[in-house]
């Protein structure tokens, strides 16, 4: 079942852009489609996250090694990795509305109404049949199936359709000024090919032992047709990936092992399990003998986060079949050269940002003392993620209260990050610290200042609570 919540998501939207997280791209001139920019306490959520990840899979494993590869590679990189010939989408365009559809969204649309008014057997057919075309790459097969059924634009109504067209996700540019077909390059669709290309100056220089792994984040860029879920399916968005190198014939038990690894790791930053499931891919990608999606639920149904892939030798030995050169390691234990298996974890950083957004929104109500109604709406992002972890508070701008808190920040900043806020009421400061997902709050009053004692408000619970100064540092540490 698939359970959506458009409410939610457009109210994670609107916060996210009133809150300083996420703007829509140059909005000023209306923005741009599916491109956004991070705001104040949007890019330190980001940073906190590709910190959480980068420290999880280089650190915290011995034998993964981190590298920084260039957007730009050179082209036959991409018609190595099939890039050139297969990462396409099937495209129509209505005549009438000039509207351009992804073709199987535009089917499954159909089906999905045809299912919806009791007509399973007919949307399920059609489903196996576009399926059936979309492997076979019969373009004009999916046209007369679209006629056929009568499928119409959900703009104009009509079934006035083009011819169906392949269109490559990949942006391409020119290097150098000179606008030669030669000199065409392509904007990277992932960060994984900047992995495989150096996998032997890696391994070298690094002195790496079959099985090891090199991690990446970094940007990556695709002319998705479909774009319009905010930061879920984005032109520009980063990517955090890592290929681990195995023995051939070893792959099932390393997928089993990083799919394994990979929940534990988004378990671990505080998401609930039950928000999670793996999702098995039955139709592979061209490079892939097996590949999983771990899958969260979003507002809007439970989608990808992120991709496990066993990508046997594809890559490897593509690149050694393109470039001319030995993509091999010798293996000292049995004394055999080989070309090493892959398997490739690959997470959205944007798509985690969203997924951290979309289990931390909470609206609160409840009935004060007073009988009163109050609400609130809280980030719970786990305080590991948070922007600011805490927000000090002089009660009144006066009586030398601000220096205290300006002595306490002075203290605290080097370990984690610290905000000042002085203006309007404690409660309103309060209750926008909740909104951005502040986990600790610290108001210094009078009392402070006769016995170097502060109040410290827990976000989650509001709960308050009176402690030393020279206690607060570590409340905040241990608490991520
Ligand atoms: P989808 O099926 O959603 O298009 P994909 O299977 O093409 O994704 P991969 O190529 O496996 O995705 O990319 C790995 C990860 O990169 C995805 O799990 C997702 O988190 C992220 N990602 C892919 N495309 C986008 C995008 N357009 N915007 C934001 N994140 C993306």
């Amino acid at each position: 079942m698939l359970v959506t919540d458009q409410n939610k998501f457009q109210a994670i939207i609107s916060h996210a852009k009133e809150y300083g997280f996420v703007f829509p791209s140059s909005e000023i001139y209306d923005g741009l489609s599916a491109v956004y920019d991070y705001g104040p306490w949007g890019s330190e959520l980001k940073r906190n996250i590709r910190d959480a990840w980068w420290n999880e899979m280089t650190r915290m494993h011995d034998n993964i090694v981190g590298i920084d590869a260039a957007i730009f590679m050179h082209p036959t990189t991409w018609k190595a990795s099939g890039h050139v010939d297969n990462f396409s989408d099937p495209l129509i365009d209505n005549k009438d509305s000039k509207k351009r559809y992804r073709v199987d969204h535009l089917i499954e649309g159909f089906a999905d109404d045809l299912a919806k008014a009791g007509k399973h057997e007919e949307a399920e057919a059609l489903v196996a049949e576009m399926d059936r075309l979309l492997a076979a790459s019969e373009l004009a097969g999916l046209k007369l199936l679209i006629e056929e059924n009568k499928i119409p634009c959900p703009v104009s109504g009509t079934v006035n359709w083009t011819d169906v067209r392949q269109f490559n996700l990949m942006f391409s540019t020119q290097l150098g000024s000179v606008a030669d077909e030669s000199d065409l390059i392509y904007l990277r669709p992932e960060t994984a090919q900047g992995i495989f290309v150096n996998f032997l100056n890696v391994q070298k220089t690094a002195r790496m032992k079959v099985p090891f792994g090199i991690a990446q984040v970094g940007k990556a860029f695709r002319n998705e047709i479909v774009a319009r879920q905010f930061i879920f399916r984005m032109r520009e968005f980063e990517q955090m990936e890592m290929q681990f190198f195995i023995k051939p014939g070893t792959q099932k038990e390393w997928y089993e092992f990083w799919k394994t690894e990979r929940m534990k790791w988004h378990t671990s930053l505080g998401f609930p399990a039950d928000l999670y499931r793996f999702h098995d891919h039955t139709k592979l990608a061209h490079y892939a003998d097996a590949a999983v999606d771990i899958e969260f639920q979003f507002p809007i149904g439970w989608k990808e986060v992120e991709g496990i892939h066993s990508r046997t030798d594809f890559d490897l030995s593509s690149h050694q079949q393109y470039s001319g050169k030995k993509m091999q390691y010798f293996d000292p234990e049995i004394n055999q050269n080989y070309v090493p298996y892959v398997i490739e974890t690959s997470i959205g950083l944007d798509r985690m940002f969203l997924l951290t957004l979309s289990y931390a929104y909470t609206e609160e109500k409840w009935t004060k003392e007073d009988g009163g109604e109050d609400s609130r709406v809280v980030l719970r992002i786990p305080a590991k993620l948070a922007p600011i972890k805490m927000a000090v508070l002089p009660l009144t701008k006066k009586d030398g209260l601000p220096d205290i808190a300006g002595d306490i920040i002075k203290d605290c900043r080097q370990d984690f990050y610290c905000f000042y806020e002085e203006k309007d009421s404690i409660g309103k400061r309060y209750r926008r610290m909740d909104a951005l997902g502040t986990p600790f709050c610290v108001t210094v009053d009078h009392q402070t200042k006769e016995d170097n004692t502060v109040t410290i408000r827990n976000r989650d619970t509001m709960k308050q609570e009176r402690v030393l100064i020279s206690e607060l540092k570590n409340i905040v540490k241990n608490s991520f």
